[in-house]
């Protein structure tokens, strides 16, 4: 057998795979020719192993190491067409990215879990329980703007006709940008079958903070992710000339979505620990000469408490709603996504702990599809050490010996779970 794969060459692999020249760091979105690139870079590397590859109706890879009918106990003899995956243990993340986002959020988790295999194996560890290797599509929501949408169609937390309905900024609905993939929209939805034979989903991550930084620990384990929800706002006004309209006459968008932003950072502000920030906003038509017809922005906020994030965006609803009134604009806010708090499986978590005692237990303000699976399979997380702290920005990092120490700390999570 050959040597196990190290996850940073992994990673140097695909360094080039939708880099982003203009905004810096890679825009992978979800179906778009680097995602779908990497999507068969993992798969190759999954065929490679000896691993049984297949894509599911939503889209989501499973890469399967089968229990040997020798190694498997007590259980009765799977037919010989179709290996027994019952009680398996899962690994894995996403490849997609925001737009302008680093190489380590998602494909870390990937690439670890393919290392971790290798590790595996040279050490001859022998399966209990079948072990697959998982890869999600559209974890940031990047592209049609629901987090986690694999994992969220797979648990049935979303309906498929919805999904497929979605669109993208240039108005292509989900379906449509699937089967351009080669994808088909109509298989999408629930599959409580494959859900039931999970036993437990562990999730790799590089940390989206500073917490292993601040602690001097290279790998932690996670304890919550705080509650965190994104709301669409559009204001519609009158499109008119800047210089020949009097400001008396202006019924101008942008000025009620300036209310809904500064709102948002007082609300926010005055809560302990609360996240609020708006980070995309669209002005119809958008010229310097022209006052706008419309503006579209989208608003995420996160906090521990999930009824202080409901509180924070009623009182911006209101704010921007009164701006929209003095203004003669007319606004509308609709909820994208909403995931409240997730507390990671206790019982699994104890058991990583007893493989990692060092590992310090950190939550965290990022959503993750082991975050969305919570709610239906025993799942938990390890958080890699990112220096910067930052994450969604080419900034985002994670040394090399801390890679290589998030695949051991992997590989014996696994090892106890398999075995
Ligand atoms: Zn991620």
């Amino acid at each position: 057998m050959s040597a196990p794969a190290n996850a940073n060459d992994l990673l140097a692999e695909i360094e080039r795979i939708g880099a982003d020249a203009e905004r810096g760091g890679y825009t992978r979105p979800v179906f778009s020719s680097a995602e779908l690139e990497l999507r068969s870079w993992f798969e190759s590397h999954a065929s490679a192993r000896g691993l049984d590859v297949e894509t599911d109706g939503n889209g989501i890879i499973w890469a399967w190491w089968d229990v040997s009918d020798a190694d498997r106990r007590g259980a009765e003899a799977p037919g010989a067409d179709r290996p027994d995956r019952r009680g398996a243990i899962v690994t894995g993340s996403h490849l997609d990215s925001v737009p302008g986002g680093g190489n380590f959020d998602g494909p870390l988790g990937v690439a670890s879990a393919l290392a971790a295999i290798d590790l595996l194996r040279e050490k001859g560890v022998v399966l209990r329980h079948p072990l697959a290797l998982a890869v999600f599509p559209e974890e940031e929501g990047s592209r049609f703007g629901v987090a986690c949408l694999g994992s969220r169609l797979i648990a049935g937390i979303v309906a498929p006709e919805t999904v497929r309905a979605l669109t993208d900024e240039g108005g292509r609905t989900f379906a449509d940008v699937a089967t351009g993939a080669g994808f088909d929209p109509s298989a999408i939805g629930p599959d409580t079958e494959r859900l039931a034979g999970i036993a437990a989903f562990v999730e790799l991550h590089v940390e989206q903070g500073r917490g292993l930084a601040d602690l001097d620990q290279p790998v932690a384990l996670a304890g919550a992710i705080i509650a965190h929800g994104r709301w669409h706002v559009r204001i519609e006004g009158r499109g008119d000339h800047a210089g020949a309209t009097r400001m008396a006459d202006r019924h101008d968008p942008v000025v009620v979505a300036a209310e809904t932003v500064r709102s948002l950072r007082a609300h926010t502000l005055v809560v302990d620990d609360a996240r609020g920030t708006v980070g995309r906003i669209k002005v119809t038509p958008g010229g310097t000469n022209v006052i706008a017809s419309a503006v579209d922005l989208w608003i995420d906020v996160r906090h521990r408490d999930e009824d202080a994030v409901r509180r924070i965006v009623s009182e911006v609803t209101a704010a921007t709603e009164r701006a929209a009134d003095a203004e003669g604009c007319t606004v509308v806010v609709t909820e994208q996504s909403f995931s409240p708090t997730v507390s990671f499986d206790p019982a699994l978590r104890s058991r990583m702990q007893a493989v990692l005692p060092d590992a310090p237990v950190l939550d965290t303000g990022a959503g993750h599809d082991a975050g969305v699976l919570a709610d239906v399979i025993p799942t938990g997380m390890l958080f890699v050490r990112n220096p910067t702290g930052s994450s969604h920005t080419p900034a985002e990092t994670a040394g090399p010996e801390d890679v290589t120490a998030g695949v051991h700390a992997l590989a014996a999570v696994l090892e106890n779970l398999l075995t």
